[in-house]
């Protein structure tokens, strides 16, 4: 019997996401970001459900956009960093994927590797996120050259820093370059992640790049009131149960001191499988049906949790992680990180099972 440890995958909560981020995208096209295995979700049982009901999808590289491929969608697919070498540049010629091109040795690659400039080049350009990116005043330059070369059209694009602050000196910034930049280039324009959707930054963007809200996850708790669910919940049941005495300690390090006489509840999930070992005690976990405090540092395998206040605790009570009752940022602010990469960063030895 396998151990009761495993993540869901609720694929109607995903798609029920992907209707909202429509209703909020009104007529932009939506390129869903399915980059890190779908944020952990996995990546092409969550791309062919959400095919239905998106206009293309993001990766970071090329091997993610093969394996879309090789799962029969044809819908456009964007190399968020576009081409790395000569053998990227043949599979995305084969595949016909679309490239994002940050810098003039990408135009080089294109041209010695002869890239056929089927679909449309998306030119990313930093307008003060200073990560990846033309600058600003090159933005003209670059379009040309891809015109030059054989580009039919071209798509301008550019990536907030943080967008989940829309009104900060360096979102107001960024905007100000934007539409500085960019005010005579071509029409076609993609700016905004889920953070800038939802605080309407998109507009007059053709575009939308949403990835953490399909998920049912966000920047923020609560989700600005938006109807988003969590697709992902990492469940266990409760293994063992033990009495300790006021002043007794729990796990590596004695780190958690009892400060009365305890029940400590100890579940099949540690950092080997993705549980971040940053929790620290105090760290919500939900058994049954409210959150307990996280006691102990969290092992490879086990965490211990204090139900003392839960008497009627025993081996089996279920325990969810983070899900629909105990939210992933929840958890990653008590462990000093955010839901993105709770989410990215399970371990391959945690079944999936999705529903329906
Ligand atoms: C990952 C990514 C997105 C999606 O970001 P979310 O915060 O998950 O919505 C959008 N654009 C770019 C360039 C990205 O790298």
């Amino acid at each position: 019997m396998p151990r009761p440890t495993t993540l869901s995958v609720d694929l109607d909560a995903l798609l029920s996401n992907a209707a909202t981020t429509r209703s909020l995208a009104g007529n932009r096209k939506i390129l869903a970001s399915v980059k890190a295995n779908a944020y952990g979700h996995g990546l092409s049982r969550c791309s062919k459900a959400l095919s239905q009901n998106v206009d293309g999808f993001a990766v970071a590289f090329c091997e993610e956009a093969v394996v879309l491929r090789q799962q029969g969608i044809s819908l456009p697919l964007l190399l968020l960093e576009g081409p790395f070498d000569r053998d990227d540049v043949d599979a995305i010629n084969e595949h016909d994927l679309m490239v994002a091109i940050h810098d003039h040795h990408q135009i080089d690659l294109l041209e010695k590797a002869s890239y056929r400039f089927t679909s449309p080049v998306w030119i990313k350009i930093d307008t003060g996120m200073h990560r990846l990116g033309f600058s600003p005043a090159e933005a003209s330059t670059v379009d040309q050259r891809l015109r030059q070369l054989g580009a039919h059209s071209t798509i301008l694009m550019t990536h907030y820093a943080e967008a989940e602050h829309p009104s900060s000196a360096l979102t107001l910034e960024q905007q100000r370059v934007w539409q500085a930049s960019t005010s005579s280039m071509p029409p076609t324009r993609s700016a905004a992640n889920s953070a800038a959707i939802m605080n309407a930054l998109a507009t007059a963007t053709d575009w939308v790049r949403p990835g953490i809200m399909l998920y049912g996850a966000a920047h923020t708790d609560p989700l600005k009131g938006l109807p988003l669910e969590p697709v992902m919940s990492l469940t266990s049941e409760v293994m063992a149960l033990r009495k300790i005495l006021a002043g007794d300690t729990v796990g590596y390090g004695g780190r958690w001191r009892a400060p009365r006489d305890s029940l400590i509840a100890t579940i099949p999930v540690g950092y080997g499988d993705g549980y971040p070992r940053g929790a620290e005690d105090g760290t919500p976990v939900w058994l049954q049906s409210q959150r307990f405090p996280l006691a102990g540092r969290v092992s490879m395998d086990m965490i211990t949790v204090d139900v003392t206040d839960f008497q009627a605790c025993q081996i089996g009570t279920p325990v969810e992680l983070w899900g629909k009752h105990l939210s992933v940022n929840e958890v990653a602010k008590h462990a000093g990180t955010i839901g993105y990469e709770l989410l990215t960063r399970l371990t391959g030895r945690v079944p999936v099972i999705y529903h329906p």
